[in-house]
């Protein structure tokens, strides 16, 4: 019997095989011809993936909070404002990051499963001037996706920057960057762009670029400063060698095969692909009697669903029944609810093998705590619209 397991957590998720075998090869000096074409196409894909022509990439080696901090370091300056849309976890961190930097920071939170109205960010946009607006587009904690466009209009109109924290969305979720107008749009390798942890990964406008080049003071972090990374950026894209600090070559040349089988599927299968899955998985835990975290329909992410345990019966007993199965999910994240629900990744490379898998075991979980409901019921919920 292999022993392998099918890791459907919000991130790290499934590599492709190719991925990984890119990561295991001979490492490349950081200024050899080949890893510098590589550096200058994982640029230029990055643009076909974010869906802009004109954004600033950067890769730079570092998590998804690094992203955040790499934004907030070069685009806040101290005192100014900061306006947080919080749906969960992450928001609560990018106050905080923001905080760090000197900024003051307004944050209008949801209440659990729910997600913060236009009017109520429009209010807070015309009373004070912001320098920079955050947005989570899936908070992972919750499972609740954020329209990002509308509040993009919104930040446009107040002459606001837009931040969209896309660590659990891009090249999963629907983004276009440009056509929406958002600013900044972030994320890290290791959710649905597929390749393993340490790429920080993040596309800034002209626009966001114009307004770090207008700081009045210099920025307190070194490390994460623009003014060292994007003479590095503009190199590579330019096929010639650079240095700042050492690259992840492995990572990138890894990160260049991801992005290359993103682009071949194509953004728009992309998008519908990861609907279609998540569409099939939430109706099944719907199916089966469970219920999910965002509290309306329309409110859940297609990377990721939040669902309540059942009632008496222990979450940490039954995520280890269902990693007896051989599917490896996760607990809550939220500290007021941690114990009272789990959460499934789906995206990246899923597919419906994998996510009829998961429901699978979790019905096997379900049945040995002898919580009452039709066995089967959500693998026919889910292939009739897998099917479709
Ligand atoms: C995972 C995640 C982060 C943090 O990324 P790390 O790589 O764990 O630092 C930030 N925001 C969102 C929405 C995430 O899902």
């Amino acid at each position: 019997m292999k022993s392998r397991k099918l890791l459907m957590i919000p991130g790290p998720i499934e590599f492709e095989p190719k991925v990984l075998q890119a990561l295991g090869a001979p490492t490349a000096s950081h200024v050899a011809p080949n890893f510098i074409e590589s550096f200058g196409n994982c640029i230029e894909l990055m643009r076909k993936v974010w869906l802009t022509s004109t954004g600033q990439p950067f890769i730079v080696s570092g998590s998804g909070t690094f992203a955040m901090d790499m934004v907030a370091a070069n685009l806040i300056e101290p005192n100014d404002h900061v306006l947080v849309i919080s749906t969960g976890y992450f928001g609560e961190r990018f106050a905080e990051i923001s905080k760090r930097y000197g900024a003051n920071v307004t944050i209008l939170a949801a209440e659990i499963g729910d997600i913060v109205s236009l009017d109520d960010i429009e209010k807070a946009l015309s009373i004070k001037k912001y320098k920079l607006i955050t947005i989570t587009h899936v908070d992972t904690s919750t499972g609740v996706l954020v329209d990002p466009k509308p509040i993009a209009e919104l930040a446009k109109k107040y002459n606001t920057l837009s931040i969209l924290d896309g660590v659990c969305s891009v090249a999963g979720e629907e983004i276009r960057q440009e056509a929406w107008g958002i600013d900044v749009v972030l994320t890290a390798s290791q959710k649905a762009v597929g390749v393993p942890p340490g790429l920080a990964l993040l596309v800034v406008s002209q626009k966001a670029l114009g307004a770090f080049k207008n700081r009045k003071t210099p920025v307190c972090n070194y490390y994460a400063d623009f003014n060292n990374w994007l003479p590095i950026m503009q190199a590579y894209e330019n096929r010639q060698a650079s240095y700042f600090g050492t690259p992840p070559v492995n990572l990138i040349a890894a990160l260049e095969v991801s992005l290359r089988q993103i682009v071949a599927e194509g953004m728009e299968n992309r998008f519908l692909r990861h609907q279609k899955i998540a569409t099939a998985f939430r109706e099944a835990m719907l199916a089966l009697g469970l219920k999910l975290l965002p509290v309306y329909k329309n409110l859940s992410a297609n990377t990721l669903t939040a669902v309540y345990f059942p009632k008496n019966i222990t979450g940490s007993i039954f995520l280890s029944q269902v990693g007896k199965n051989d599917v490896i999910l996760a607990g809550g994240l939220l500290p007021s609810h941690k114990t009272l629900y789990f959460r499934v990744g789906h995206m990246g490379s899923v597919n419906n093998n994998d996510i009829l898998a998961t429901i699978a075991a979790i019905e096997s979980a379900l049945f040995a705590n002898k919580v009452s409901f039709e066995m089967g019921i959500g693998l026919k919920t889910a292939l009739k619209i897998l099917n479709k």
